[in-house]
């Protein structure tokens, strides 16, 4: 996504928007730890939509300091981290899923979810956000434990064969198999990039919003032109001291209702907009006064503000996993084509993430990694077991797990 580009508009009612029982299937996780906006992601909260992604019944973690026993952690809800949760629990074995996102659906739902996908199989035209929909029904019967808003920070292989896992949010695992399904790596914002922003960003400086309250009666300086930014500008207008909306360009990607609202009240005079990109910070003994925005034509403007919330969008980045001593190829976790398994036994890796010869970065890959991958898993996890190739048209024990009447 180019820079200035915020969150596309999965959320807005007035776009075209796939879906299936929206309702049933949105995870849990907007809300969590404070968190003020009605559902947020990681950083790019985007105030409205909060009914269409109602918290479900989907559990998800409490933040227990304890150590969470599990048979697979899978890293990752993407269309892959979620169809390895299918494939496992067809195979009897329950997954944990860790994703720094608030929502499943990697990349088809933060990147792209308007848009129609066409090779599926048997699906001839599926919207991203339908499929996650679907993939988040179909895993439905086997409860998996979501873990959102989480980022997988550490991992380390136990003597005992078993893995450690601690998340960013306070959450640890004692795994006995991992799945690497993490696609491009974890979606990070994408930052002010002006001299000297590091050390107030997260406090006068925000990529997300942690709490509407504590803005009020601020003077507020919002950059970006997606819905995010234009989400937060409508909520936050009523209760901030000034507001101004910062845009590189005059066109907006947000919904254009919002846009509308927005030059509503710019026209009322109750902010403003301007068309610039911020340049340098306005500081007095260390503290944050506000900052100095540039024009297309080159015009320098001080804007005194205590907060600046930047909505530039996402991007992702591979993070931690590059340290954890898996054999890399340019990026991505080499593994081998009849378990998927990386150059650690017991740590597997499905979708975007891995290479093999021959990879192609495609769901429908993706889909058979995770197949192939359930049973190695099964096999790690019990060697002992018999394993059986089974139908789920005609096999008792699936039925029972899918809970399907035979
Ligand atoms: P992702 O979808 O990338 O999901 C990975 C998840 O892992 C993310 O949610 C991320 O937050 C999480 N994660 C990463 N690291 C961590 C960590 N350390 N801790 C916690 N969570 C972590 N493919 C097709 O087959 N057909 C198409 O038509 C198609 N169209 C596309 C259109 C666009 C615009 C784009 C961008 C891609 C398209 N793709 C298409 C590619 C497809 O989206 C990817 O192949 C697919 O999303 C890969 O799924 P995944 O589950 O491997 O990874």
């Amino acid at each position: 996504m180019p820079a200035g580009r915020a969150l596309p508009a999965r959320r807005t009612a007035d776009r075209r928007y796939y879906t299936v029982q929206r309702k049933c299937c949105a995870p849990a996780g907007a809300g969590e730890r404070g968190h003020a906006g009605p559902r947020q992601t990681l950083y790019n909260a985007s105030p409205v939509a909060t009914e269409s992604h109602a918290l479900s019944a989907l559990p998800h973690s409490n933040g227990a300091a304890a150590p969470i026993g599990a048979e697979t952690v899978v890293i990752g809800a993407g269309p892959c981290g979620l169809f390895q949760v299918f494939e496992l629990g067809l195979l009897g074995i329950g997954a944990h899923v860790v994703d720094s996102l608030r929502h499943p659906g990697g990349q088809c739902a933060e990147l792209y979810p308007d848009k129609p996908i066409y090779d599926i199989p048997a699906l001839p035209v599926c919207g991203a956000q339908e499929l996650v929909d679907r993939l988040l029904q179909q895993i439905k019967p086997f409860k998996p434990q979501f873990h959102l808003g989480h980022e997988v920070v550490e991992f380390a292989a136990r003597a005992d064969g078993r893995f450690h896992l601690a998340t960013s949010g306070g959450v640890s695992f004692d795994a006995g198999s991992v799945v690497i399904a993490a696609g491009l790596g974890s979606f990070q914002p994408r930052r002010i990039g002006v001299a000297g922003a590091e050390p107030f960003e997260g406090q006068s400086i925000q990529y997300r919003v942690r709490s509407a309250a504590e803005l009020a009666g601020q003077r507020l300086v919002i950059f970006g032109g997606g819905d995010s930014a234009l989400d937060w500008t409508l909520e936050l207008l009523p209760r901030a001291a000034s507001l101004t909306l910062v845009h590189r360009r005059h066109e907006f990607r947000a919904a254009p209702a919002s846009v509308a609202r927005m030059r509503e009240q710019v026209a009322a005079g109750r902010m403003r907009c301007l068309e610039a990109l911020p340049h340098a910070l306005l500081l007095e003994d260390g503290v944050l006064r506000g900052v100095e925005i540039k024009s297309p034509d080159g015009t320098l403007e001080k804007l005194p503000a205590e907060r600046l919330l930047v909505f530039f969008g996402l991007h992702p980045k591979l993070g931690a996993i590059a340290d954890w001593g898996l054999a890399l190829e340019k990026k991505a976790l080499r593994v081998d084509t009849e378990k998927f398994q990386t150059s650690l036994p017991g740590v597997f890796a499905v979708g975007d993430i891995n290479t093999y010869p021959g990879k192609k970065k495609l769901i429908l890959s993706g889909f058979h990694e995770a197949a192939l991958a359930a049973f190695a898993i099964q096999h790690h996890l019990y060697p002992q077991k018999k394993q059986f190739l089974q139908y789920t048209t005609t096999s008792p024990i699936m039925h029972q797990r899918l809970g399907v009447p035979d």
